[in-house]
């Protein structure tokens, strides 16, 4: 009942051109899928060609961030209106490098999904423990916080409206991969935390796996019940793994 979704980040990465021939790769090689839903975040400037390239509909376009404002003097600054004008269908939310790099709190991000909700898109909420927090066995307490900000702020209901990516810092661009039983766990720790609030909505709720997900662990960590697809950074920048990752889901 949870389709699954498989959403390449690219981050910071690459040039006009390749943008470019990475729409192409990936909107060909997608047209044969099923029963899989696929979506490329490409940085800002590439979004009027995504949106040309995707036009067809087969691979969803996203963006990596946006305003909590809607319009006004914030240089340098986003609004969900305008990603939404590009055909934007995902926004990613909370990214823990927009966290780390930017000091992103739990009440901006929560206000970010918001603008992102009304403006009829659909975002994605990352969240995620570092190294250290695992290691002092703060995980949960960590992921509990993330979600209790965005719930005291936002409210239950958007949880009905968005997906969450697990990424755990010390998995992202580090080669290693939460193990399909660690991601597991926190997945169904998330599940049940939004259930406490909503039964419906939290049967519902996809969750994706982010963190060095690659065409070789990607069957594993997918077949887990509570990892309903994933967020690829770096496999997500090649064509041929990427399409790989949206075969094994
Ligand atoms: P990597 O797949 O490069 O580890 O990045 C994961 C990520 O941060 C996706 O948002």
């Amino acid at each position: 009942m949870r389709a699954p979704l498989i959403a390449g980040n690219w981050k910071m990465n690459g040039s006009k051109r390749d943008a470019q021939l990475l729409f192409g790769g990936v909107t060909a090689g997608a047209a044969s899928l099923r029963g899989v839903e696929v979506a490329v975040c490409p940085p800002f400037p590439y979004l009027a060609l995504g949106e040309a390239e995707l036009a067809d509909g087969v691979v969803r376009l996203g963006a990596q961030d946006v305003s909590a404002e809607s319009a006004g003097a914030y240089t340098g600054e986003v609004a969900a209106a305008m990603l939404a004008e590009f055909g934007c269908r995902y926004v990613i939310c909370g990214h823990s490098e927009r966290r780390e790099y930017h000091a992103e709190s739990d009440t901006l991000i929560a206000r970010k999904l918001q603008s992102v909700i009304a403006s009829g898109m659909r975002p994605i909420l990352c969240i995620g423990e570092t190294l250290e927090q695992r290691e002092c066995g703060e995980t949960e307490a960590v992921i509990a916080a993330q979600l209790d900000g965005v719930l005291q702020v936002a409210g239950i209901e958007v949880f009905a409206a968005l997906d969450i990516a697990y990424e755990p810092v010390w998995a992202i661009g580090t080669g290693k991969t939460a193990t399909p039983e660690q991601a597991q766990q926190v997945h169904a720790f998330v599940r049940a935390r939004i259930a406490a609030s909503d039964q419906r909505i939290a049967q519902g709720l996809r969750i994706l796996y982010g963190g060095s997900m690659k065409p070789g662990n990607a069957a594993e960590l997918l077949a887990q019940p509570d990892i309903d697809g994933g967020l690829i950074g770096g496999a997500s920048l090649d064509a041929d793994d990427f399409l790989a990752i949206c075969r094994a889901a």
